[in-house]
């Protein structure tokens, strides 16, 4: 479905991410590969769906760096048909403890590199009148938690942003639109079952069944893979219609 066409993936050396550029590649898309940590297994997986992958560093919270990579991917593998804006970190704590360099990390990472990728690939994507941008938010870019002031304010904000860029774009061939995942057992998530765990002195499975317990009413957790057929149905011509939505794969959590 996406033969020829090239897809960019923040954040897709780790969890959804990857998920989400390996089901890409599998639709026949070129795809840059961005994040952080161990590059080369991350791209051999990618690399096994036969289509070209390649890779750039850029830290999302730098806008010059996320230039430096729209530039690269353009030069390499074309326009940049595809945007998933994906990338994404946590921290956890009451907003009178937050630290506000953490503070404008998330917001830097986990929106404001979403304007900034959003703003440089629409110009090739309207004059090719197709694009598609997927934004990777949050049950928290719908309903908050306690302790995840910034997280929830980011998530928030990238509902907002993809509104505003679906209406931008609303008579053209390029479509915005949002997914809402719930827990998902990512090493982001691990992380807060870990410190669940040790500060509740419980087992890490106890810690788990409590996490879900909380807020994810099927008790069970979202995949990458059912974030990546979404992902996959939103570049297809069926969602051509589709636009600016915040569509929850949540097990029920934004339903109560
Ligand atoms: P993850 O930690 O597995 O992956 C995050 C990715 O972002 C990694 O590739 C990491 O290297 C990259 N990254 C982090 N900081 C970066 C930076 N400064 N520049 C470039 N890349 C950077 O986490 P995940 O759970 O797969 O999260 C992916 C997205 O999904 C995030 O936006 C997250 O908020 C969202 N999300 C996750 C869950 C969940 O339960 N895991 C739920 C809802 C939404």
């Amino acid at each position: 479905m996406l033969k020829g066409k090239t897809a960019l993936v923040t954040g897709s050396t780790s969890g959804i991410g990857l998920g989400i550029a390996k089901a890409l590649a599998q639709q026949g898309a070129n795809i840059v590969l961005n994040g952080f940590g161990e590059i080369e297994g991350p791209k051999s997986e990618v690399a096994a769906f036969g289509t070209q992958v390649i890779y750039h560093g850029a830290d999302m919270s730098k806008p010059g760096e996320i230039e430096d990579m729209m530039k690269f991917a353009a030069s390499q593998l074309g326009r940049i048909d595809v945007l998933v804006n994906n990338a994404g970190i946590q921290h956890v704590a009451p907003v009178e403890a937050f630290p506000p360099e953490r503070w404008d990390a998330i917001i830097a990472i986990n929106l404001s590199s979403a304007f900034h990728t959003t703003r440089l690939a629409i110009p090739a994507m309207r004059e090719a009148n197709w694009g598609r941008i997927v934004n990777v938010a949050s049950a928290h870019g719908l309903v908050a938690s306690a302790q995840k002031s910034a997280y929830v304010a980011a998530k928030h904000g990238i509902v907002g942003l993809t509104k505003t860029v679906a209406l931008e774009t609303a008579t053209t061939g390029i479509t915005c639109n949002a997914i809402c995942p719930g827990w998902v057992l990512t090493p982001l998530v691990q992380k807060q079952i870990d410190d669940r765990a040790a500060r509740e002195g419980i087992a890490v499975e106890q810690a788990q069944r409590e996490l879900l317990g909380e807020k994810q009413p099927s008790l069970q957790f979202t995949t990458p893979e059912q974030l990546a057929a979404l992902t996959v149905f939103l570049c297809s011509p069926a969602a051509d219609n589709v636009r600016g939505v915040a569509w929850q794969v949540d097990g029920g959590w934004t339903a109560q």
